[in-house]
């Protein structure tokens, strides 16, 4: 059973696990659907066991169709052993999980003024700017930062300097129109900056300082098996880089990662007053949260990302308050609680160290 489940019904995350165990023994195209359900079971926005409860069909929960309809309904009426899950889906909070986790700290959901990982139509997301940001404004937040790809990344539409600078030129615009509308959210210039093994940027350093912040993130050779906590140390020292985003690289049943010294990695992001982000995406969670206690530790800041490629996921931010509450990170150290100005000043002093 989850560490995080709190009834005696078979969870969404047992029900998750169960999937992807079931795919490994499958043949195709069943064992493309276990796994794809394995993955939309960590969003399912109510229990099924309570779905079935109510006589209603697993149909109407994302990823599901009438066979796996047939199977899940089998476990939950006749649970079977759960096995524990291995290190590549271990420690994914379903979205039940998260909210009965932030139902225990309502003020964080209320209060949280912002969003610093999300991508548009600049690099590989569905949305454009003014979409994010009317999307910010009915969540009620004070701003989001714009983080499109940098042009080392081209497999994701990467951007280089001058189409940055153009796409200032539109945020500016669109900020424009929000005060004009009497909206208080505010787009903030940033970028996910994508790093080599060396923690260097793909960048023009000097260009990076017009941003009001820089997330920096590894995206090649994270299937290494050895220690990488050298790559880390470096990217926390390069001068152009604020926030270190969804530092291990994991993706849900799909890539474990990289393992570091964390508790080293987190000292001197504290000792630099940098953050390292909880990426919310739910088949990345990133930092996870055992990671996130050693963070707590150090004391390092953290940032909180929905890495959203469209404006509807933004909703994701819940799975990393989630972690952040259960990890029981204070909020003073989280970045997206801070007021925007604070924000920014932040940015431009750890810059100028
Ligand atoms: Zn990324």
């Amino acid at each position: 059973m989850s560490p995080f489940s709190t009834n005696s019904l078979l969870s969404n995350s047992s029900i998750a696990e169960l999937l992807a165990v079931a795919a490994e023994s499958a043949k195709m195209p069943l064992q493309k659907a276990l796994r794809r359900a394995s993955r939309k079971a960590l969003m399912w926005p109510e229990e099924a066991a309570v779905l079935l409860q109510e006589d209603r069909s697993l149909t109407e929960l994302p990823g599901v169709g009438p066979s796996l309809n047939k199977i899940i309904r089998r476990w939950i009426d006749d649970p079977p052993d759960i096995p524990s899950p291995p290190e590549i889906r271990a420690l994914f909070l379903t979205v039940t999980e998260a909210r009965a986790a932030l139902a225990k700290q309502p003020s964080w959901s209320a209060e949280v003024k912002g969003d610093l990982q999300m991508h548009t139509q600049w690099s590989d997301g569905s949305g454009s700017v003014e979409e994010m940001a009317q999307a910010a404004a009915e969540r009620g937040y004070e701003y989001i930062a714009i983080t499109d790809h940098s042009k080392g990344l081209k497999i994701a539409g990467g951007i280089d300097e001058e189409q940055l600078q153009q796409q200032g030129e539109e945020i500016a615009a669109v900020n424009a129109r929000l005060r004009s509308q009497g909206q208080s959210v505010r787009v903030l210039r940033s970028v996910e900056l994508n790093l080599d093994p060396k923690g260097e940027g793909d960048m023009d350093g000097e260009f990076l300082k017009s941003l009001d912040l820089v997330l920096g993130c590894f995206h090649s050779a994270l299937r290494r098996k050895e220690d990488q906590t050298g790559r880390y140390l470096a990217a926390l020292r390069n001068p152009d880089v604020q926030i270190l985003g969804h530092p291990r690289g994991r993706i849900y049943n799909f890539r474990l990662g990289l393992t570091a010294e964390w508790s080293r990695v987190f000292d001197l992001a504290a000792q630099l007053d940098k953050a390292v982000e909880i990426d919310a995406y739910p088949d990345r969670q990133d930092l996870s949260l055992d990671l996130l206690k050693l963070a707590k530790k150090s004391g390092c800041r953290i940032s909180l990302g929905t890495d959203s490629h469209d404006p509807l996921q933004l909703r994701f931010l819940e799975y990393a308050l989630a972690a952040a509450v259960l990890a029981e990170i204070k909020r003073e150290r989280i970045l997206n609680f801070m007021p925007r100005d604070e924000l920014v000043k932040w940015a431009a002093k750890v810059r100028q160290q």
